[in-house]
């Protein structure tokens, strides 16, 4: 499969160099070319299947001959070996647990299988691989993780001092081997345009070959394929086969790639775009003018995102459809009270715990379902990270029925590693030159 850039549809790279750039010199964003429907006896059928089956099936489908077929197994194999459940919540809604990964976030799908694709791409001989991420807290842990120990990478995650959680800080620290970790005096924009200028400084670029591990990377998005495929196989093991995914929504990677397994025949009826108070996509949705705005801090903050850099991905998916889109995307937005109303409101009639993004697509599931009513549909929303990664927004009734997983049960034994910077370039640049 070649990929093309979402500004210059004759500009055309393969994988390796899509994945190896993150990002086209001309600022878009890299697409397949065309995009394949898988047949109707694979998706009829899709209850026959694992995981990874699905999996394997999407990515050869979605990627070609470009890896092959006996390799790209044993990378989906390796990458996706955790589950991604369906519980039943009441009737009709139910909650798809992309947490039960390594950083119990949904980013370890992303994560895992760009990891793993940048280590099998990279040859014999060839120069370290320099990954350089900044995090506002899930990010950085799905990165570290992904990344730890694959040959020939080292992994320098960058993340704003004191505004992360206490598990996110450890997950991101207490690795060692081929991750460091950067603590740095500023927020999380400080963060990000550190990494910005060191990927444009050439002394940097003369002496390292540097990547971005962010989710603009296509290797990120084509793994968030599966697990659409797979919630909907569940569904067919229960009886269902009329779904509407909820999708907590900050970047707009994992409902892009939700639009992407739609336009790979996925039969879901209705997306739900669920945002914080940083609503560009909800107001576009509503009014027709997608107007960027500065992002806003919000007890969400995995999506205080205000110009969300994937909905260049799904405007070009619809660039011929616009109608479309409307019509098969309705956008929510609520604010911190909001937020916490429905993490109490889904505690007190569910007994289960959802992390605040997750509790605004629950919310938005809702909303949408007394608009829509539809018995034979399931409503099924994303739960994207696991609720012990945001202590601090529970109340303690709320917070002592939250488990600890195995994934972090260790972590507060381990020591904190991490090197303290400013937020002033040349003082950054000077830690990578001086730590080769
Ligand atoms: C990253 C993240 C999101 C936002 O996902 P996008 O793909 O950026 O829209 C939502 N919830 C959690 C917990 C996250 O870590």
């Amino acid at each position: 499969m070649k990929f093309y850039s979402t500004n210059n549809t004759d500009l055309r790279v393969g994988f390796k160099e899509a994945v190896f750039n993150s990002m086209p010199q001309d600022k878009g964003l890299y697409m397949p070319v065309s995009i394949p429907i898988l047949d109707d006896k694979f998706i009829n059928n899709l209850d026959q299947y694992t995981l990874p089956e699905i999996a394997f099936h999407v990515a050869q489908n979605l990627l070609g001959d470009d890896i092959p077929a006996d390799d790209l197994k044993a990378i989906i194999h390796d990458a996706i070996n955790f589950y991604a459940p369906i519980e039943k919540l009441e009737d009709n809604v139910y909650v798809l647990e992309l947490f039960h990964g390594p950083s119990l976030a949904f980013k370890d799908f992303g994560a895992r299988f760009m990891s793993r694709i940048m280590g099998y791409f990279l040859e014999e001989g060839e120069k370290q691989l320099d990954v350089l991420v900044a995090t506002s807290g899930d990010t950085g842990g799905a990165v570290a993780l992904g990344f730890l120990g694959v040959p020939n990478t080292r992994v320098t995650i960058l993340y704003p001092k004191g505004k992360v959680s206490q598990i996110q800080e450890l997950q991101l620290t207490t690795n060692g081997q081929n991750i460091r970790a950067v603590e740095v005096d500023g927020t999380f924009d400080d963060c990000q345009a550190l990494v910005k200028q060191a990927f444009t400084d050439e002394d940097l670029n003369k002496k390292f070959r540097l990547t971005s591990a962010n989710s603009i990377n296509i290797a990120r998005l084509i793994p968030q394929t599966f697990y659409y495929f797979n919630g909907y196989a569940q569904l067919l093991k229960a009886g269902i086969n009329k779904v509407v995914f909820a999708v907590p929504s900050g970047n707009f990677g994992n409902i892009g790639a939700g639009l992407l397994a739609w336009k790979m025949g996925l039969p879901v009826e209705q997306f739900i775009a669920a945002t914080n108070a940083n609503d560009t996509v909800p107001e576009f949705l509503k009014t027709g003018v997608y107007q960027p705005k500065p992002s806003v801090a919000t007890l969400s903050n995995a999506m205080d995102v205000g110009n969300p850099s994937n909905w260049v991905r799904i405007a070009d998916m619809f660039k011929d459809d616009a109608n479309g889109l409307k019509d098969l995307v309705t956008g929510f937005r609520y604010d911190d009270d909001e937020t916490l109303e429905a993490v109490k409101a889904v505690s007190d009639q569910y007994n289960y715990v959802v992390c605040p993004h997750t509790a605004i697509a629950w919310k938005a599931l809702k909303a949408y379902q007394q608009n829509h009513s539809a018995p034979d549909t399931a409503g099924v929303f994303l739960s994207t990270a696991h609720p012990c990664k945001f202590p601090d927004v529970f109340i303690k009734e709320i917070a002592d029925k939250v488990d600890t997983p195995p994934q972090v049960a260790d972590l507060s034994k381990k020591q904190k590693q991490a090197v303290s910077l400013g937020k002033d370039f040349e003082g950054f640049k000077g830690y990578l030159l001086n730590n080769v």
